[in-house]
């Protein structure tokens, strides 16, 4: 595993930082966001270190992270009860992507309507 030690995200990776774990897989994690914009507001992040969605190659490799990022996100979805009413998934990347947190994470959004276009 690779991990960034000034990187938050890496810490609850590893278990350095504390976070409310809701599921996690061989290459991935879930926890819930310290400051939730909807009624569920869960954040799926690859264990690894990986800046953003942009830094994430267009290879195997990449395919099998993001893929599994998304898979734990619908695992977590259905677990917390979202499958049937819906939800939304949203990866901010970079500076014009409204991304704060400099390691890839998958927002996993529900338990409210949603609105369209995004902010
Ligand atoms: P973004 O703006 O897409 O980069 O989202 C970053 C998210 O991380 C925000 O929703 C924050 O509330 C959340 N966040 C930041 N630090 C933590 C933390 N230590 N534990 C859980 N969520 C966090
Ligand atoms: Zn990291």
């Amino acid at each position: 595993m690779s991990h960034d030690p000034a990187c938050v995200f890496c810490g609850i990776a590893t278990g350095a930082i504390p976070a409310t774990v809701v599921a996690r897989s061989d290459r991935a994690i879930a926890f819930r966001d310290l400051n939730p914009q909807a009624p569920t507001h869960v954040l799926v992040i690859p264990l690894d270190h990986l800046t953003s969605a942009a830094h994430a190659g267009t290879g195997r490799e990449a395919a099998a992270t993001l893929g599994e990022v998304m898979r734990l996100g619908v695992e977590v979805a259905a677990q917390l009860g979202l499958a049937e009413a819906g939800y939304r998934f949203v990866i901010n990347t970079g500076r014009e992507g409204g991304q704060t947190v400099e390691h890839l994470h998958l927002h996993v959004l529900g338990g409210r309507q949603m609105t369209w276009p995004p902010g």
